[in-house]
């Protein structure tokens, strides 16, 4: 079947960024499309699984040179929303085999065959694991404070 809807819009969709009559449009099409219906379920699951990721660990190398790759991107070109792991890994400046260790807990999805990660939500995660690994290491040397200042 051949489907109007958009990646883009679907994006929109779930993040709730379209106007009430597109969304109505929206709606309409997934009642009567079990394919959007897929692809939408497969956004939505991307984006829990965004979430648990941020309670896990990775390398901070790999955090640090995403870091770098996001604050030079403001003089970087255009950058589609919706990259292939290979395009993620150019983005970030990783190579592609350190890739790996991040798209096992990847918000990544499956679009026409090829696994694939939206660029928000790859800023998010990386967001979201500096903010970890800043609070592990706040309290780690909180309570080394408490316990040579106790002695
Ligand atoms: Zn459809």
């Amino acid at each position: 079947m051949n489907c109007p809807l958009t990646d883009d819009s679907l994006l929109n969709y779930v993040d709730g960024d379209l106007p009430p009559a597109q969304t109505t449009a929206v709606q309409e099409h997934l009642a009567g499309c079990p394919t959007c219906r897929r692809r939408l379920g497969a956004l939505e699951q991307a984006d829990a699984l965004l979430r648990e990721a941020a309670r896990e660990d990775v390398s901070a190398g790999l955090l640090h040179s995403a870091r770098r790759a996001l604050s030079d991107e403001t003089g970087v070109g255009h950058v589609s929303e919706i990259l292939t792991l290979e395009e993620a890994a150019s983005f970030l400046r990783i190579e592609p085999g350190d890739m790996d260790e991040i798209a096992a807990e990847l918000p990544v999805f499956e679009l026409a065959g090829r696994y694939r990660v939206r660029r928000s939500k790859l800023l998010e995660w990386v967001a979201q694991r500096e903010r970890a690994q800043t609070q592990a290491r706040l309290s780690g040397e909180l309570s080394r404070q408490i316990a040579s200042g106790g002695a």
